[in-house]
């Protein structure tokens, strides 16, 4: 997120906006304040996290509140593991404020570059088939509603609006606290390993049931799948960090650098993109370490792209993937970034994209200089076709009507912004597409 000019623009560079006004509220009470005021001078406000949804979810085009000077521990119960935030504290500071507790987060994301706000109010998940994504971590959060009053809801009070508030899309409110049920720390046991695209699509199940986490991504014009595979252990387990160099090397030069290389040569003549890509699969993967579960299950991403992802039932992910490969290779398209692959437990959150399933998800990127409209809608239709639903953050087509279908509880939702916002006041345009006004 850069501001020059007063311009706002999300990471992706797929979504600006220049606010009306821009405010940095330091307490609850001060966004409170800036609510109320906003509705004063009839104006829409939002807030924004660190602007890394790829949708024009986050776009504030009235009143932009950052709550950036809103990070912090407010407390922290280390017998029942709860633990309150405010809430624009980013995910990369809160290891360290669990620490001397002894808690982690459950599970993460591949970054931590996002505020908790953010990353809850769109269903950030990670992956790991025992495991929700990090809306499901939310047992409580605070919110001042556009009558311009605090809400609590918890177990004890308003619990009915839990499983919406907690992935609420920055339509039911300002979050200004959000009180989250972390687990005792652990270190994870990781090991990244190529192994032939078909062998792990047949055997797929098998390695999302036997692992803690199982992920792979596939580059396109390759015939091998990176797996990364993790097992949960206690934190008094001796850790085997990856180097400093080791992972710099890695995450700095290898992925990222031969991503941009792959990129910026793919653009200028798709023919290198292949066997780019095959040179990059075999510069990557292979490495065993064990190290903090936030070390292990976060990485950087330096090259800046756009992407699309999709919730399957699991059961469809395998059919649904082959159906994409096949689509690339029928088409001859170059496709420089691979394709992602990972699960989670289902929950109970009314519009989390793993709702009442058990779920796949199957993600495609494509390098931000690059127009990804025709691979993406292509990939649509056939995740559409496999009972999808595409993740609030991330590019899609879909508007209130088909969303509806996917959602057993989407009128609940709508019924329960109207009672917190019923003049709109956190309303913006991708929120007027997905929820229908
Ligand atoms: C490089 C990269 C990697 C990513 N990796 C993953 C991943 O592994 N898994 C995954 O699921 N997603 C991933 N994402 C998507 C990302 O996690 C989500 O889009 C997330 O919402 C971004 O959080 P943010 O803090 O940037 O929120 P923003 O994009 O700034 O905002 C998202 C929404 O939250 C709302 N919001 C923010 N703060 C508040 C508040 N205090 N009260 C009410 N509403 C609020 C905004 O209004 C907006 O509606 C990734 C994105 C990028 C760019």
């Amino acid at each position: 997120m850069t501001r020059i000019g007063g311009t706002w623009q999300n990471w992706a560079r797929s979504a600006s906006v220049r606010p009306v006004r821009v405010e940095r509220p330091r307490t609850p009470e001060g966004v409170q304040r800036a609510v109320i005021a906003a509705a004063a001078h009839g104006l829409p406000v939002k807030a924004v996290g660190a602007g890394h949804s790829f949708t024009g979810i986050a776009v504030a085009p009235g009143v932009l509140l950052e709550l950036d000077d809103m990070q912090g521990l407010v407390s922290a119960d280390t017998a029942s593991g709860r633990v309150t935030l405010l809430a624009g504290t980013r995910l990369h500071r809160i290891p360290a404020l669990l620490a001397p507790y002894g808690l982690a987060m459950e599970n993460l994301g591949d970054i931590d570059r996002q505020s908790i706000s953010g990353a809850i109010s769109t269903g950030t998940h990670g992956t790991g088939a025992g495991f929700g994504g990090l809306a499901a971590q939310v047992v409580g959060v605070t919110l001042v509603t556009a009558a311009g009053e605090f809400l609590r809801i918890d177990e004890t009070r308003n619990s009915e609006m839990l499983p919406a508030v907690a992935l609420g899309l920055g339509a039911l409110g300002i979050l200004v606290e959000v009180t989250l049920q972390c687990v005792p720390a652990f270190v994870m046991h990781a090991i990244d390993e190529p192994v032939p695209l078909d062998e792990v699509l047949t055997t797929l199940a098998e390695r999302v049931a036997e692992h803690d986490h199982f992920e792979f991504y596939w580059f396109p014009h390759t015939d091998v799948a990176l797996t990364k595979r993790q097992s949960r252990l206690p934190e008094s387990t001796k850790r085997r960090p990856l180097p400093v160099a080791g992972r710099w090397i890695d995450e700095t030069l290898l992925s990222n650098g031969v991503y941009r290389a792959v990129c910026a040569a793919g653009r200028l003549a798709p023919a290198i993109t292949p066997p780019f890509s095959r040179l990059a699969v075999k510069l990557t993967g292979d490495r065993e370490y064990t190290d903090h579960s936030h070390r292990v299950l976060t990485q950087h991403r330096n090259v800046r792209f756009r992407e699309m992802e999709y919730a399957l039932p699991a059961e469809n992910v395998e059919p649904a993937f082959r159906a994409v490969q096949e689509l690339i290779a029928q088409r001859g398209w170059r496709i420089e970034f691979p394709i992602e692959v990972r699960f989670a437990a289902e929950d109970d959150r009314w519009l989390s994209t793993a709702h009442g399933r058990a779920s796949g998800y199957i993600a495609v990127h494509r390098y931000w200089r690059a127009d990804p409209t025709v691979y993406f809608e292509a990939v649509e239709q056939i995740m559409l076709a496999y009972g999808g639903r595409p993740h609030w953050g991330k590019l899609h087509t879909l508007d209130a009507e088909r969303l509806r279908e996917r959602y057993p509880r989407f009128d609940d939702f709508l019924a329960l912004r109207e009672r917190l916002d019923p003049e709109r006041r956190f309303a913006n345009r991708y929120l007027e597409r997905v929820l229908g006004s």
